[in-house]
């Protein structure tokens, strides 16, 4: 730790991402002071990540010179075991299996260095820095290049047995569906991705169905012909916003939270059809949802990792206090 006198107390916070690598210096009430970012190259090692975050906490550091960083906190893509950063064959981070950021950092920073994955740590956001502040019971789902949980119960993240709780994506929706990269069969995941997506339209335009799309269109162009009204693109669209209300539908009846925030790149493409996600989800949840489903976009939106980031390294900053 760099001694200073009369200082600000500050953390840093990582996102570790399949393509993206983030990180802000934060303040104790969760202010983004600074944020730098630098493309991340997963196919190169986690060595080669790791002096890539280097050079980025090291810029933000130089230009926060009267602060004190007193720990480090990493979201990252997993699966990642949170007790010490190791990754657990993590599928968009080839190659990093069975190796963690930990040793290397705090040998370098002298701070503690704390990991959690990434949807989970969105959630903790959520509940401390969010429009949920409080709220001891959330989970926050997001949607992008993977589908993930983050659990908050009883003011805890669940992380489960192995570090894996939370792979709402793998919820089988659809048995006998189409299957996805992890082997299951009419999963989310399958269904409600962009791939998924594209791949649905892919198998429609070999067989022929009437529609204005290519076999090459991907999920935007699906749901730009939605918007112009190509029949084959709504009927698509309709079956991804239900399977994904199935999905809701099971997360409400098993968890209870106060409320489900949707998270990710998806979540812009199905503003424009919330009433029907949310009508959908009610169709399918139990009786006590009959006034209404508590599901909401995030508003800490694409902040919501780094927030969760600097959650835990604040909390491992004041034990780490004397
Ligand atoms: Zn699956």
């Amino acid at each position: 730790m760099v001694e200073t006198h009369g200082t600000a107390s500050l953390v840093i916070a990582a996102d570790i991402g399949g393509t993206l690598l983030r990180a802000a210096i934060v303040d104790a009430d969760g202010r983004i002071l600074a944020r730098h970012a630098l493309p991340n190259e997963p196919a190169r090692g986690i060595e080669h990540a790791q002096a890539q975050l280097i050079s980025l906490f090291d810029r933000l550091i130089e230009e926060h010179p009267a602060s004190v960083v007193e720990a480090i906190g990493i979201a990252s893509a997993g699966p990642i075991d949170p007790t010490d950063g190791t990754y657990r064959h993590p599928p968009n981070l080839p190659g990093w299996h069975g190796h963690s950021m930990r040793d290397g950092l705090r040998t370098r920073y002298r701070v503690p260095v704390v990991f959690g994955h990434d949807a989970t740590l969105a959630a903790l956001a959520e509940t401390r820095f969010g429009t949920h502040r409080g709220s001891e019971h959330l989970v926050y789902l997001t949607i992008g290049t993977g589908i993930g949980a983050g659990i908050v119960a009883h003011s805890a993240t669940v992380t489960g047995a192995h570090g894996g709780a939370g792979e709402a994506g793998h919820m089988i929706v659809r048995p006998g569906g189409p299957q996805c990269g992890a082997g299951c069969s009419g999963c989310l995941e399958a269904i409600a991705l962009g791939s998924g997506i594209a791949a649905a339209t892919r198998r429609a335009v070999a067989a022929g169905t009437a529609t204005s799309l290519g076999a090459d269109a991907t999920a935007l162009d699906v749901f730009a012909a939605a918007d112009a009204g190509d029949s084959f693109a709504l009927r698509l669209i309709a079956d991804v916003v239900d399977a994904l209300a199935i999905g809701l539908a099971n997360l409400l009846a098993v968890l209870d939270p106060e409320v489900i925030l949707l998270g990710g790149g998806v979540v812009d493409g199905l503003r424009p059809r919330w009433p029907s996600l949310l009508a959908a989800t009610k169709a399918h949840a139990l009786p006590r949802y009959a006034g209404g489903v508590p599901i909401e976009p995030s508003a800490l939106g694409s902040d919501a990792n780094l927030l969760g980031a600097a959650a835990i390294a604040l909390g491992a900053a004041s034990h780490a206090r004397p």
